[in-house]
């Protein structure tokens, strides 16, 4: 169902009320009343609220100059962590639309995130926008999807396409614009695509196989035809951590894998424990690098766009592990 964009901005007064409803208790009168006008840009440009820079970025590519764009999550925040202050209720309350990813990414939103759809908000939720049948699913516990989606850079495509057609049916005017947004963006990340499996073509079949902290990899891993172990999320019993390190330094050390990595929202420590036992074994896998899976990097080094992120993933994957990494330069990062 689409409503169009100015029908939404009636009702930004009346949603105001939803206010009351979500911020805490101890809130005055007299801060909600600052709210009681919508913002002058409303007039002008839509105004969208997403949770993660990755959210962000997808939004900015494909939405361009006709949408304000503001993310909650800054760089470096986790989000499966992330816990809603009242700025954040506000920021989602003065928006046109809010755009989560869903799929059990923010864990600690989505409480916040339903309870704004039920009072009548437009919140979109961008695991929606992939066929069902595409996404990772735990095998012992398959209504739990991966919400990772933007680590497969063809089902991020899919999702460009879909936001695309989304925005077409919230803006009519924009729908032009929108769409051919949508297509660049999503070319963009199928020619990476294509570089990748190139670049990971070029690493040794046995070695092709990332170990990191936590299970972000599935679905970059997938896409290119990388085995992903992670010492978070082997098992969720406690007591089994030590044995799944054992057996990851046992491969490590079997198949003569050069090179673990970190992650750039996950402490160093288990990664690091890991690499000792592969050392006592006399094994001689060493730190790759330093991967991004749940948030962008800095402004201007590289991985601060979705794209740009896998690229650098990659090239730290592809050149740690004993590959050529030289097509995936070819194309400097933005
Ligand atoms: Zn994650």
């Amino acid at each position: 169902m689409q409503v169009p964009i100015d029908c939404l901005r009636r009702r930004v007064l009346r949603a105001i009320g939803g206010l009351v409803l979500l911020i805490a208790a101890g809130e005055t009168t007299a801060g909600a009343a600052t709210l009681d006008a919508p913002p002058p840009e409303l007039a002008t440009k839509v105004r969208v609220v997403v949770t993660t820079g990755m959210a962000a970025d997808l939004l900015r590519q494909v939405g361009g100059d006709r949408l304000e764009v503001i993310a909650l999550m800054g760089e470096g925040v986790d989000p499966h962590l992330h816990r809603p202050g009242r700025s954040d209720l506000r920021r989602m309350l003065r928006a046109d639309l809010v755009i989560a990813h869903g799929l059990g990414l923010e864990a600690r939103l989505a409480p916040v995130l339903r309870r704004l759809e039920e009072s009548g908000r437009r919140v979109w939720w961008l695991g929606d926008l992939v066929p069902s049948e595409s996404l990772r699913r735990d095998p012992a516990a398959p209504e739990v999807a991966d919400p990772h989606l933007w680590m497969d850079p063809l089902l991020w495509a899919t999702t460009a396409r879909g936001l695309g057609d989304r925005l077409a049916g919230l803006d009519p005017a924009g729908a032009d614009e929108f769409r051919g947004r949508a297509e660049t963006t999503a070319r963009g990340l199928e020619a990476l695509h294509a570089e990748g499996l190139a670049a990971v073509a070029t690493i040794p079949m046995p070695q092709r196989l990332v170990v990191t902290a936590h299970d972000a990899f599935g679905y970059f891993g997938r896409s290119f035809g990388l085995e992903v172990m992670a010492l978070q999320g082997l098992s969720t019993a406690s007591e089994a951590g030590i044995a799944d390190l054992e057996r990851l330094v046992e491969v490590l050390v079997e198949r003569r894998v050069p090179a673990v990595f970190l992650e750039s929202t996950i402490s160093p420590r288990a990664v690091e424990a890991m690499l000792a036992g592969v050392r006592a074994r006399g094994g001689s896998a060493s730190l790759g690098g330093t991967l991004h899976a749940d948030a962008l990097g800095p402004a201007g080094r590289g991985a601060d766009t979705v794209l740009g992120m896998i690229r650098h993933d990659l090239r730290v994957v592809v050149e740690g592990l004993g590959g050529d990494a030289a097509i995936l330069e070819a194309e400097a990062p933005r």
